[in-house]
């Protein structure tokens, strides 16, 4: 919605960040129709091809459009490199740039590297290691006696009555697989303990 139409209604309840989580959040809160629910996307409308074709995610990354664009610092460990890491910047969010390919298992860095050489095996695993963009943790779900937790087992941020963070944010460590499938059903979780919360379900 355009800030225009948003300037001079009351809503129930404030969605920063239409991806993958903000859209099932939005969905299942505006399902009730005493609900009203704003949703704020930083990004543009999906409706561009590269959003909707598998590979097309080689196009979306690094391309503004599609790509808050952000850089890591350079890692030593990397043996100084600094990578690329996008995050979705549209509708949809990470989930409209995400891969959704299957490519064939591959071993790396190959016979090219004796495998009882530790050194040329460190030197390439900081050249050729990168991320395959699933961050989270950045506002994790613990006790309050953790200093590192943000939010609680209800997602609400320590501190602050209304506020509560319902991403992939909130996972305390990183998942063994993807992570949109999961980040979706916090979104399914945390929908419904909202609604719990506000005696409407
Ligand atoms: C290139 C790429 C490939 C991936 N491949 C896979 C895959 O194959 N399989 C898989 O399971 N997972 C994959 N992932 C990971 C998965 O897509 C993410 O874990 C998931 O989408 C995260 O969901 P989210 O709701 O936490 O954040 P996002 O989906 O990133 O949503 C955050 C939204 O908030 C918006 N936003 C940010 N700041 C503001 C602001 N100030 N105001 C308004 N809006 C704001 C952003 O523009 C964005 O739309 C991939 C991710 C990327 C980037």
């Amino acid at each position: 919605m355009s800030p225009s139409i948003a300037q001079g209604h009351d809503y129930d309840y404030i969605i920063v960040g239409a991806g993958s989580a903000g859209c099932v959040l939005a969905n299942r809160l505006s399902a009730d129709p005493r609900n009203r629910v704003l949703l704020l996307e930083a990004g543009g409308p999906d409706n561009w091809i590269w959003f909707h074709i598998p590979v097309g995610y080689l196009f979306a990354i690094g391309n503004p459009r599609a790509d808050w664009c952000f850089r890591t610092r350079a890692e030593p460990g990397l043996n100084g490199r600094s990578l690329g890491y996008p995050r979705g910047k549209a509708l949809g969010g990470s989930s409209a740039i995400n891969a959704m390919i299957y490519s064939p298992e591959e071993h790396l860095p190959g016979p090219a590297v004796p495998d009882d050489d530790d050194e040329a095996l460190a030197k390439a695993a900081g050249d050729i290691g990168t991320t395959i963009f699933h961050p989270v943790g950045t506002a994790k779900m613990g006790p309050e006696s953790d200093p590192q937790a943000v939010v609680d087992e209800r997602l609400r941020v320590f501190g602050l009555g209304s506020l509560r963070v319902i991403d992939a944010s909130v996972m305390p460590t990183i998942t063994s697989g993807n992570t949109n499938s999961p980040t979706m059903m916090i979104a399914e979780k945390g929908a419904a303990m909202v609604l719990e919360d506000a005696g409407r379900r």
